[in-house]
């Protein structure tokens, strides 16, 4: 229906999510393993005007590069912990579960779209993991943090808006709706202890938790903290960062 819809009215530029694995815990097929996204980027992604695609977890390194080249856009999704020797530190009693493949999947992705120059969309681990790229560490629960810190890991309704957060002027998430406030979801139980290398913070949570960062100097990468894509359909800050990602995605560039 939305092809039939859409067909040629113009090119919609391709956007990767990148993908996890799901192993059914009953059913007929016990221990089976899935590959998957949670829906909502997919829907996002179509808001926007971009057309999705899912990149299931693969480890052939040239196999990756192929899938990157096919791309105008990446979004890393949300998941798993990052596997915590990619930031110098040794697993702690709080950490989640992690998924190291996915973690060199993840990494590759990164590498091979910066080669690429193409926009990146990092959400929740994709945020995080795009700072440990960039040679930052995370705290591994919330709380390891030197002080006690707001409620990120709210219970309920993923598209709820719960914590504040300020927005840096002049950055690409303040000047989406030139507001310095906005409110957020949040499900995350680390966060960011040292940013990476070339990242700017863009969103701060009042205890100092940082929400959002762009890269200084990449055309257009974005790494939140939160989940737009839980929220896209009634928050506008989640609305215009996907189409922003989307337009900055464009053939032609
Ligand atoms: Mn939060």
């Amino acid at each position: 229906m939305i092809f039939q819809r859409r067909r040629g009215v113009r090119i919609m530029p391709i956007i990767g999510i990148s993908g996890s694995i799901l192993i059914d815990q009953g059913g007929i097929f016990p221990g089976y393993r899935r590959a998957y996204v949670n829906d909502d980027y997919v829907q996002a992604v179509i808001q926007a005007g971009g057309t999705p695609v899912i990149l299931p977890v693969i480890g052939d390194l040239d196999l990756i590069r192929e899938v990157v080249a096919t791309l105008d856009g990446l979004i890393l999704s949300g998941g798993h912990d990052v596997t915590t020797q990619l930031y110098g530190e040794e697993p702690r009693q709080k950490l989640g579960d992690t998924y190291p493949e996915r973690d060199l999947f993840d990494m590759k992705l990164i590498e091979f779209a910066m080669a690429r120059n193409i926009p990146i969309l990092g959400i929740c681990r994709g945020f995080q993991i795009l700072n440990v790229y960039h040679g930052g560490s995370l705290y591994q629960d919330l709380s390891y943090a030197d002080k006690e810190l707001l409620k990120h890991v709210q219970g309920t309704r993923p598209e709820l808006e719960t914590h504040e957060v300020d927005l840096v002027e002049d950055s690409i998430l303040f000047n989406l709706l030139n507001e310095k406030k906005v409110r957020v979801n949040s499900f995350h139980h680390q966060v960011v202890k040292s940013l990476g290398n070339s990242l700017v913070k863009t969103a701060v949570a009042s205890d100092g938790v940082i929400e959002a960062f762009e890269h200084q100097s990449y055309p257009w990468l974005v790494g939140v903290q939160f989940h737009p894509e839980m929220m896209h359909r009634g928050h506008l800050l989640s609305k215009e960062i996907f189409k922003s990602f989307v337009t900055h995605s464009h053939k032609g560039k």
